[in-house]
């Protein structure tokens, strides 16, 4: 820390990295962002900021920024103008036409992900995505089936107002860690219960009188439906549950999925399957918190269903203290969706990939994202990336996607452009920028602006203006404008319709001499900015295989020993942690790191089998 306090200027703005959307004050001297001014009187939170948000924004002013735009010349990125590249990228969008395609990080803009998809339908496209094709389908899907709306029908201050908390597959205070304050003020303060479902113990389970059910790797949904038919055996469904429609399939659904039929294959019992419906059912107020992101591709429309289920059967929808939150991975990544920023009639982020790896997408625009080191597959990503024609890459730094561009653009941080992001419970915030630009680097917005420009289309002037469009046309942003905002931001209400809508669940078979690897986010989400940020990195500076105490007793294993980890698709090396909280034969590693990267041998399955050894 390189200032006094008073020397300082003070920008607030909205923390770019998870989708809790907590406000922070950026504290700048000379074009740099210096640190967060923590603020008692800021955000639903009170000022309270977790370790990314608080230690975490190094990467602004890194010396690793990108700085020029870059085009390959007889194999190596060389440094070149702008107009140059843009000129290079306008022609390659125009000759593949519908066989461009875009991928976005959801940390853009709202206004920024608008014209990144006016882009591409100016250049013939309609493949284009964020996540979503790897983990965003629980809204995309999930929600808009059971709910009518890609959104949650809850928001985070309903936590501290609920009854009961039932908290799926997450341990918020590593992936949404200020939402993991809110879950212990309202357990310690509010005598709220808490109940968890999860694969593995986290430091939710820590918390008073917490209530953990540790099942078997892929088998959530099975236990979900078998807490659903619990509510329908025991008579807990509320009397309007009946008349929603698809109930009578549900039921009959629902018949093979009685608690002793489920506690085989989930490891739980069915007094303790049971003892959780009856808990979930009778609470007045009871709020479902379930994540999503890249550790549960596959599988997050059903669950996401089947989350709803539980809801709809109940009544536990629509009032203070109740519904479901789906804890959205990115800062924006709910407006991500809100924009239509996911395959409709084109093709979504996996299939984008298949399509570069057989030659039927041309041109790929990855803004943000480093598909590389976050997607599953990591050799078969590399090949569809080695194999498309033209790839163009904006983003912050020299990424392991960027290292394989014919163009990579310098783009800008959130804290040096204007716009919107839309939190994991719709909450609009205003941002604006805090420092001047860095280098030659351009906000998205202007990249996409001009390049809309080049290929002959309408580019709007400003962020403001884009906004204006928002606000006409995405359902709940009506009436929003920048001035509206003002600092504290609006919630863009979200309108329920209610669908019962039958899960697939997927069978996961133990296989033989093998252990089921899981993975997820520790601290980082996918790394791109985190690596970058001092903070994180002293806390958590490398990839890692989290392992039972039992299995590491079995295998001879110590503390940080280098492990070789093989699965079907390929191998990596990652050093050992064993601890309490993992079940045996369940291994954990976070997928977010380039170096020992686990997405060398997780296939994207809801459970990768591998072999380790040392
Ligand atoms: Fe930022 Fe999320 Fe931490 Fe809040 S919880 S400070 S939004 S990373």
């Amino acid at each position: 820390f390189k200032a006094r306090f008073w020397a300082l200027t003070n920008q607030k703005s909205v923390c770019g990295y998870c989708g809790t959307g907590c406000n922070l004050t950026l504290g700048v001297k000379d074009n740099k962002v210096l640190t967060t001014v923590y603020d008692e009187n800021q955000g639903f939170h009170n000022g309270q900021l977790c370790c990314r948000g608080r230690f975490g924004y190094q990467f602004i002013n890194s010396d690793k920024r990108l700085t020029t735009p870059l085009v390959r010349k007889n194999g190596s990125l060389t440094e070149a103008t702008w107009d140059e590249a843009l000129e290079l990228v306008a022609a390659r969008l125009k000759d593949a036409g519908s066989s461009a395609a875009a991928l976005a990080t959801p940390r853009l803009t709202n206004e920024e992900l608008v014209l990144f998809k006016r882009l591409m339908e100016t250049a013939g496209s309609a493949n284009y995505d964020h996540s979503a094709g790897y983990a965003h389908a629980a809204l995309t899907e999930g929600f808009a089936r059971s709910f009518g709306a890609a959104a949650s029908p809850a928001t985070i201050l309903d936590i501290q107002k609920s009854d009961l908390l039932l908290v799926i597959k997450t341990d918020s205070y590593e992936t949404h860690p200020v939402i993991g304050f809110e879950i212990n003020m309202a357990v310690k303060n509010k005598g709220v219960k808490l109940n968890i479902l999860s694969d593995k113990r986290g430091k939710l389970s820590k918390l008073p009188d917490a209530q953990t059910l540790v099942h078997t790797p892929g088998s959530e949904i099975a236990v979900i439906n078998a807490l659903a038919k619990t509510i329908l055996d025991d008579k807990l469904a509320a009397g309007t549950a009946a008349a929603i429609p698809g109930y009578a399939d549900l039921e009959k659904a629902l018949a093979g999925f009685t608690p002793e039929a489920v506690a085989g294959q989930s490891g739980l019992t069915a007094s303790a399957i049971k003892r959780l419906a009856n808990d979930y059912a009778k609470a007045e107020k009871a709020l479902i918190l379930f994540p999503i992101g890249n550790a549960y591709p596959g599988h997050n429309a059903d669950l996401a269903s089947a989350v709803a289920n539980l809801a709809l059967l109940t009544g536990k929808l629509g009032t203070e203290g109740s519904g479901v939150l789906c804890m959205a991975e990115k800062n924006n990544s709910q407006g991500a969706v809100d924009m239509g920023f996911y395959a409709t009639s084109g093709l979504n982020a996996g299939q984008i990939m298949d399509g570069c790896a057989s030659g039927a997408i041309k041109t790929l625009f990855v803004a943000g994202e480093n598909p590389v080191v976050s997607y599953p597959n990591r050799t078969a990503i590399s090949a569809a990336l080695d194999k498309v024609e033209f790839l163009v890459v904006s983003d912050l730094f020299m990424t392991e996607t960027a290292a394989m561009a014919d163009v990579v653009l310098p783009a800008c941080s959130f804290a040096e452009k204007e716009g919107t992001f839309t939190s994991v419970d719709r909450r609009v915030q205003h941002i604006k920028p805090a420092i001047g630009k860095i280098g030659q680097s351009r906000t998205d917005f202007e990249i996409f602006g001009q390049l809309i420009a080049k290929l002959g289309g309408q580019a709007p002037a400003t962020p403001a203006t884009v906004f204006g469009e928002i606000a006409a046309s995405a359902p709940g942003y009506a009436g929003m404008s920048y001035a509206s905002l003002g600092e504290t931001g609006a919630f863009a209400p979200v309108a329920v319709t209610a669908a019962f809508v039958v899960p697939k669940t997927v069978a996961v078979e133990p296989v033989a001499g093998k252990l089921a690897l899981v993975t997820g986010s520790a601290l980082y989400h996918n790394g791109t900015l985190s690596q970058f940020g001092e903070g994180p990195m002293h806390v958590c500076p490398e990839g890692y295989l989290e392992l039972s105490r039992t299995d590491a007793a079995k295998l001879k294993i110590q503390e940080n020993d280098l492990l070789n980890v093989a699965s079907a698709i390929g191998s990596t090396k990652l050093k050992a942690r064993i601890t309490p909280r993992m079940p045996e034969g369940v291994l954990f590693s976070p997928y977010h790191f380039g170096a020992a990267a686990v997405n060398q041998v997780w296939s994207g399955a809801p459970v990768t089998w591998v072999t380790v050894t040392k």
